[in-house]
């Protein structure tokens, strides 16, 4: 059966440039598998008059967009979120290494999976490329609630199989076992998908890295998910532990890590040589600016990702990043873009930054025309955004001119407040 939604709806070009009517209509229906998906958007006047049949849900005065896509993010760390540390080094000993091995029990995996989902849901989040931990259980719980409310969700076990304490460090030979196990388990079941996740090249030997980039050519459509050059102890750590790599990102390629769907995170201390690696590879990064900030950790150079040209797009990083809430991490990005910035202009600008969350990071990801847009053929993940959530964002966004004005109010003032309502694209029996 056709649904129809009437309000303003926001929508990308294949381009990444914005579509906004003020008076849209976005028209849904299941596909062959029963999955809901965008039959058809754009004008109210335009394609209402196409769709006579269609059932209208009238939203006045509220938002259609698409769903937010959380390029990297540890549902593990849900819990530590705002721990104080000295940096990188510290914070993973102190807090997150202890808040990981409490995993290695599943009924606490799945009461952490159940809290992260209903964070994500609120905050308008309707997919995440996921860090589990090193427990196989964490994994399973974590999929387990994702399909249960279909969602397009992605995880993997972490491998960590040194320098890494008691109770979170894994074996090197099981470690591979237990993650080719789960990815014949999860992986392409519903919209769940599976990421090969060495946790950063100091944490793994090389017969685990080497073990991971054998799976990664073996199950090609898997994603691999790990962290690179986010701060400056940890680099030379890693130049230490791989004295014969060119530079850190240079490890991983060693060792078949970098290919289409492999994702990283940070990679603020690059040179133009790792970003050319990036492009030749296919590799994107994982923009993370709340973690980058809260720990101390430096800028991300989007004017050196843009010359050289390769794909990224935007996390929160939670736990060593802030919020779940897109608006915090799309603020934060336009911080950063700031530093360095050579060009003039206002940094990134607001479509720019609300695209990199969406349609931008859904393309990183392989997942183009699949999640992150509401172009027809997309499946039917969007937000439902209340502009006049609190009193001063009524205020401003009334004031906005144009666009650009009126999606920088809300990524300035906006918090889960705004997020009215997720949908969800279903799987309708029948
Ligand atoms: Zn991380």
């Amino acid at each position: 059966m056709k649904r129809a939604y009437r309000a303003a709806l926001l929508r990308f070009d294949d381009h990444g440039r914005p579509l906004y009517e003020e008076d849209g209509l976005l028209v849904v229906a299941p596909d062959d598998q029963g999955r809901q998906r965008v039959l058809d958007a754009g004008s109210h006047a335009a394609v209402a008059p196409r769709h006579p049949d269609a059932a209208v849900t009238h939203w006045p005065g509220r938002i259609l967009a698409p769903g937010f896509v959380d390029m990297h993010i540890h549902f593990p760390q849900t819990d530590i979120v705002g721990a104080p540390a000295d940096g990188l080094l510290p914070w993973l000993e102190n807090y997150t290494f202890p808040a990981e091995s409490r995993f290695a029990d599943p009924a606490h995996s799945r009461e952490v999976a159940e809290v992260f989902f209903d964070e994500l849901l609120r905050n308008g989040v309707t997919t995440s490329l996921t860090f589990a931990t090193s427990h196989p259980a964490s994994v399973d719980a974590f999929f387990e609630s994702a399909q249960r409310r279909q969602l397009r969700m992605i995880t993997g076990k972490v491998l960590q199989d040194r320098h890494s304490p008691d109770g979170v460090r894994d074996d090197t030979e099981q470690s591979l076992v237990d993650t080719e196990a789960l990815i014949r388990k999860w992986h392409k079941v519903d919209r769940l998908g599976y990421a090969i996740t060495p946790r950063f090249a100091p944490t793994s030997t090389d017969a685990q890295l080497r073990g991971a980039g054998e799976l990664a050519a073996r199950y090609a459509d898997t994603w691999v998910h790990s962290h690179v050059a986010e701060n400056k102890d940890e680099v030379k750590w890693a130049r230490e532990l791989f004295p014969q790599a060119r530079s850190y990102l240079e490890v991983y390629n060693g060792f078949g890590l970098m290919r289409e769907r492999a994702v990283y995170a940070h990679c603020i201390h690059f040179d133009d040589a790792d970003r050319q690696l990036m492009r030749a590879t296919r590799t994107a990064t994982a923009v993370s600016p709340t973690s980058n900030l809260f720990l101390g950790s430096g800028f991300f150079d989007f004017e050196g990702a843009d010359r050289i040209g390769y794909a990224y797009g935007l996390a929160s990083d939670v736990g060593g990043g802030t919020s779940f809430s897109p608006f915090a991490t799309m603020l934060a990005a336009y911080y950063v873009g700031r530093e360095g910035q050579t060009k003039p202009g206002i940094s990134i600008a607001p479509s720019e930054l609300w695209w990199r969350h969406t349609g931008g990071a859904a393309e990183a990801l392989g997942l183009a025309g699949t999640i992150g847009n509401l172009q027809p053929g997309c499946e039917a993940d969007f937000v439902v955004i209340n502009p006049q959530a609190t009193p001063l964002l009524a205020r401003k966004t009334g004031l906005a001119q144009n666009l650009e004005e009126l999606l920088f109010a809300m990524i300035v003032l906006g918090d889960d407040r705004l997020i009215e309502r997720t949908v969800i694209s279903q799987a309708l029996p029948g």
